[in-house]
């Protein structure tokens, strides 16, 4: 684990960047949902947020980070992130994880939601509802002199209290000049552990929740995140600040 002296605090001037550069994302990301439709590929979606982010005059966070080959991590149905655009066609039913990371002004953001295609079962309903809260469950504990742990706390009480998993084996991070800061954000945890939670600090939540259990594997492609027992999952991030006044999420 990541010492709480390396995670770096963001001047109030670099604040004012970070609420651009999500404001500019979550522009981007609801264009992205708006245009998914069943019978479209994974790709094509890729290809719509890559013409936005170019449009935006930002710069792709995820196209070459580690080799990734696309704008976006598109995950759908069992995938639970990391999904490789590709020639997997969209169906009614399904749920997709739209995964976007951009630069601008040399600082990242980074959010992620899930969406249904057409008419999804309730259960897939109730997955996307209870994901989507348990961030901000999470994101409600992002105040400074709390620690780290109430937010994995409050993510995974919620989550497990409606009889879903939270993933164990990926966590959210800090977040400015570069992707991934320190701290590690795990969504699961005990609460008042970890380092204090200070103004200044920006950071991304991310829970990945599963209809069946927690654990997950790692395709061959080596990037694709699926459940261990193929059973649905679904993945909210918003990256966020914390000031004096409690959270600024900035990716909304
Ligand atoms: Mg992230």
């Amino acid at each position: 684990m990541t010492a709480t002296n390396h995670i770096k605090l963001k001047a109030p001037n670099e604040i004012k960047i970070l609420r651009k550069a999500g404001r500019i994302l979550s522009s981007i990301v609801k264009e992205v949902t708006r245009s998914l439709k069943s019978g479209m590929t994974t790709q094509q979606l890729d290809l719509i947020a890559e013409k936005l982010i170019s449009d935006h005059d930002v710069i792709p966070a995820f196209k070459g980070y580690r080799g990734f080959p696309a704008c976006c991590c598109i995950s759908v149905n069992q995938e639970v992130v990391h999904g490789i655009p590709g020639d997997r066609v969209i169906r009614d039913g399904d749920i997709v994880s739209v995964d976007v990371g951009i630069i601008y002004q040399e600082y990242y953001s980074d959010t992620a939601v899930t969406v249904g295609v057409g008419k999804i079962s309730s259960k897939l309903q109730e997955l996307l509802d209870v994901t989507r809260q348990s961030l901000y469950e999470g994101i409600e504990q992002a105040h400074p002199g709390n620690r780290l742990g109430d937010i994995s706390y409050a993510i995974q009480k919620y989550v497990e209290e409606r009889s879903f998993s939270i993933v164990r084996d990926f966590v959210g991070h800090g977040i400015g000049r570069n992707l991934h800061e320190a701290p590690e954000i795990p969504n699961f945890g005990s609460p008042a552990t970890g380092p204090v939670l200070k103004e200044g600090m920006v950071i991304a939540i991310e829970p990945m929740v599963n209809v069946g259990t927690w654990q997950t594997r790692i395709c061959d492609d080596g990037w694709t995140v699926v459940t261990a027992d193929g059973q649905p999952s679904a993945h909210f991030e918003h990256s966020l600040a914390i000031t004096a006044d409690g959270p600024l999420i900035l990716t909304e």
